[in-house]
């Protein structure tokens, strides 16, 4: 078991906390695109590297073997912290991306018809988009789009609308990256499941925040990218149910996914192995499960209660500066913030939050359908982590109110 860490304490595990940017502090408010690396994931990795560095799956070695063993405790620890049943049902993927595709390909390209349909909603990261028109192309399927609300909520009624016996995959994000809306995603799934389609949850924004139990939200697949959660830069995972992973077809062929090769014929390892073709970056596995560690190490329901505060601080604190329109006030809303100044566009004002050292997103965010939708070319968006801090967002408003003051 992990020695507990305090939430006032955990600063000092991540050490660009401490870097100056223009000769100021940095304040990190860029956590939706990543975030930062704590010393535990940093050293689990540099000690593979320094220690026993070797390919996984194939050695009869000793090095060989201990990789193996840290490859396949980290998938456990990974099934575990989304309460998956078996850790056979984690296939080890670069990032989130990678995950919708291999679903779009592996399940998508076997089970879909002329005529079926693949819903997603307006709030979708382009990655929860492309894969699946690409899937539509190729199949002959069509893509339907689920409306939202002006506050930035998923419009349920527009999806019972759009599900019908034709639908066969609904594909939803857990959280919006751009606005910070929480959907309800078990009762998306349960209303997928009603029409016999199968549920998709894009969880790279509800990973790092909230705790994720896969069995309570009877989600048939779920995708997160290891970087957005402390982890390492090309760590990701797919968790798939079972069944469905067993009856899938491979994506990419080549080593490690297959039982026997022959010219006559190749038959394949049974899943995760199946969908984890060459070499696998065994050493970020590693770090995932070790920033996972960490994350519940500190807890993730303090995490969320302290990231809360924050967002609330934010919203309030924009508010009292006039002048500023919040784009998405969900009723339920995590973690990131999304924000126009006055008329001045995102672009400067980023830049002028830049040179006081505050890292912020700006522009369309992967969302650009979203944009369109909402009648903007981009927004400001600041996002928390759990060592952000109160004099942090102080800092934000601040920042925000220079910037206003000198654009307007
Ligand atoms: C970041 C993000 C993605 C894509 O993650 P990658 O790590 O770039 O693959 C997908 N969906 C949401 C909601 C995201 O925030």
């Amino acid at each position: 078991m992990n020695e507990k860490i305090s939430l006032a304490d955990v600063r000092q595990y991540f050490p660009i906390l401490t870097e100056k940017i223009y000769g100021r502090p940095l304040t990190y408010l860029d956590n939706g695109a990543t975030t930062q690396k704590p010393t535990q994931v940093i050293e689990a990795c540099a000690d593979i590297y320094r220690k026993q560095n070797a390919n996984i799956h194939r050695g009869v070695h000793h090095l060989s073997n201990v990789c193996t063993e840290h490859y396949e405790n980290a998938r456990k620890t990974v099934a575990k912290h989304i309460n998956a049943a078996e850790h056979s049902s984690i296939v080890f993927v670069r990032n989130t991306t990678e995950a919708i595709n291999l679903v779009a390909n592996a399940y998508g390209n076997t089970r879909l018809h002329v005529g079926d349909e693949v819903v997603v909603s307006q709030m979708e990261h382009h990655s929860n988009i492309v894969p699946w028109q690409l899937l539509c192309e190729r199949i002959g399927a069509t893509l339907r789009v689920i409306d939202i609300t002006d506050n930035g909520e998923l419009d349920l009624h527009s999806l019972e609308k759009i599900l019908c016996s034709r639908t066969k995959i609904v594909s939803i994000t857990h959280v919006s990256n751009v606005m910070g809306t929480v959907n309800d995603i078990k009762k998306i799934c349960q209303m997928a499941h009603a029409v016999g389609a199968i549920a998709v949850v894009d969880a790279a924004q509800s990973v790092p925040h909230t705790v994720i139990d896969v069995v309570d939200l009877d989600c048939d697949f779920l995708a997160f990218s290891g970087h957005k959660v402390y982890a390492p830069l090309g760590s990701g995972a797919l968790y798939g149910r079972k069944e469905i992973l067993q009856d899938m077809q491979p994506w990419m062929g080549g080593g490690e996914m297959i039982d026997k090769v022959s010219f006559a014929g190749t038959t394949f390892a049974d899943p995760p192995l199946r969908f984890e073709a060459g070499t696998p970056d065994y050493v970020a596995a590693v770090g995932l499960a070790t920033a996972l560690d960490f994350v519940d190490s500190v807890g993730l329901p303090i995490i969320e209660q302290h990231e809360k505060q924050l967002v609330d601080k934010i919203i309030n604190g924009l508010k009292t500066i006039g002048g500023i329109r919040i784009v998405g006030e969900a009723t339920n809303h995590s973690s990131a913030v999304s924000f126009l100044v006055g008329k001045s566009h995102p672009y400067d004002v980023g830049m002028i939050l830049d040179k006081m050292g505050i890292a912020v997103r700006t522009g369309h965010h992967c969302a650009q359908p979203l944009m369109e939708r909402l009648g903007i070319v981009g927004t400001v968006r600041a996002s928390v982590a759990m060592y952000t801090t109160e004099n942090d967002i102080d800092t934000l408003l601040n920042g925000v109110e220079f910037a206003k003051n000198m654009l307007s």
